[in-house]
């Protein structure tokens, strides 16, 4: 299959496009604008695969996009081009406005074109798949669990750009009968994640022997997912999904915010025994700071659904995955700048 993957370059991306490669089968275009997230490091390892193209260009860009459709012709559209820092997005929404709406919006109408113009087996395998967020539902009571159904209730800048991309995706299916697929997932983690969010940089704060800042109480509660879970989920979406449904892709992990930064804390006072900079535990690096506005407290995800339809649950318990993803900072922090 040929698909074009935007974002390829973020977190996500870059281990979908790990995934797929390995396959061995796939062609994979990847459009990506470079931001700060963006690992490029990742783009030298892919190039030296002939299965693998890179575009560097915003998604926001019709004349570029649609070149790039008439040339490459793709099966499978996957959207992972995304500002996705809620920080930033309370700080400053252009950004979050521009790609995740509007580049969305542009992406959808110059794909519908591209889509409307094929012919036979080619048109009916195409799938425009739109990656979204559990976020988009807002804040939930600690004992329930968001469904494909739940309404959306977002809270920041970057959860409320993210519901309207979902709507455009969703609509684009409902009047033009566009084949789209939807996922929304949990907060994921692993290797090649930018370390603003929590978990690389409460890794890299440690390695650094810098502070840890922790939100309010530090009570709030996530799902985590494994990032190289996720992309088996994607992949399951994209081959099998069927058109028009939204699948959610949960972890099984639900956990709070200070639990994890002291489960990393303790695995690297063991891990990093006899380092000359350690005197105490990591611990003592933690301290509190003033609540992010609008910060939910707590996230869950019901994914019966992706397991029923197909056959996805994720295989990676939460004590698995970070060891895994601590050990690969650990590995590889020269590749963050300090
Ligand atoms: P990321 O921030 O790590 O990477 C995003 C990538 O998109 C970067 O390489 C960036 O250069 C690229 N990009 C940004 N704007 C672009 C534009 N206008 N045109 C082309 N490329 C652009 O993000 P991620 O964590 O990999 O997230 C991927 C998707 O998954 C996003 O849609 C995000 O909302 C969603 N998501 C992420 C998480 C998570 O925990 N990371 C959880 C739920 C949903």
């Amino acid at each position: 299959m040929k698909f074009l993957i935007t974002g390829g370059l973020g977190f996500i991306g870059s281990n979908l496009i790990r995934f797929l490669l390995k396959k061995n089968k796939h062609e994979i275009l990847n459009l990506d604008k470079i931001t700060y997230a963006s690992n490029t490091f990742s783009n030298k390892y892919f190039c030296s695969n002939k299965l693998y193209r890179f575009v560097k260009g915003d998604i926001s860009n019709k004349s570029l996009l649609k070149d790039l459709l008439e040339d490459y012709r793709p099966d499978f559209i996957m959207n992972l081009a995304a500002e996705s820092h809620v920080d930033r997005s309370i700080d400053k929404p252009d950004s979050f406005i521009n790609t995740n709406i509007v580049g969305t919006f542009n992406l959808l109408s110059v794909s519908k074109d591209y889509w409307e113009n094929l012919k036979g087996d080619k048109k009916n395998k195409f799938r425009f798949h739109h990656i979204s967020t559990d976020e988009v539902f807002g804040s939930i009571d600690d004992k329930k669990l968001f469904t494909e159904n739940s309404p959306y209730n977002p809270s920041s800048p970057y959860a409320a750009s993210k519901a309207s991309s979902d709507h455009l995706v969703r609509s684009w299916h409902k009047t033009y009968k566009f084949p789209i697929l939807i996922s929304n997932c949990s907060n994921n983690y692993g290797p090649y994640q930018f370390p603003e969010k929590l978990i690389p940089l409460v890794i890299l704060n440690a390695l650094r022997n810098r502070k840890i800042p922790i939100y309010g109480d530090g009570l709030q509660v996530r799902d985590w997912l494994y990032v190289e879970d996720h992309v088996k989920a994607l992949y399951q979406i994209i081959m099998n999904g069927r058109i028009g449904e939204t699948y959610n892709i949960g972890g099984n992990n639900q956990i709070k915010n200070i639990d994890i930064v002291n489960i990393i804390c303790d695995y690297l006072d063991k891990e990093l025994k006899g380092d000359e900079i350690i005197s105490s535990s990591y611990r003592r690096l933690i301290y509190y700071v003033e609540d992010r506005p609008g910060h939910d407290i707590c996230y869950g995800i019901n994914a019966k659904k992706i397991k029923k339809e197909l056959n996805w649950e994720p295989e990676t318990i939460f004590e698995t995955g970070i060891k895994k993803t601590i050990n690969w900072y650990i590995s590889n922090k020269f590749l963050y700048n300090s």
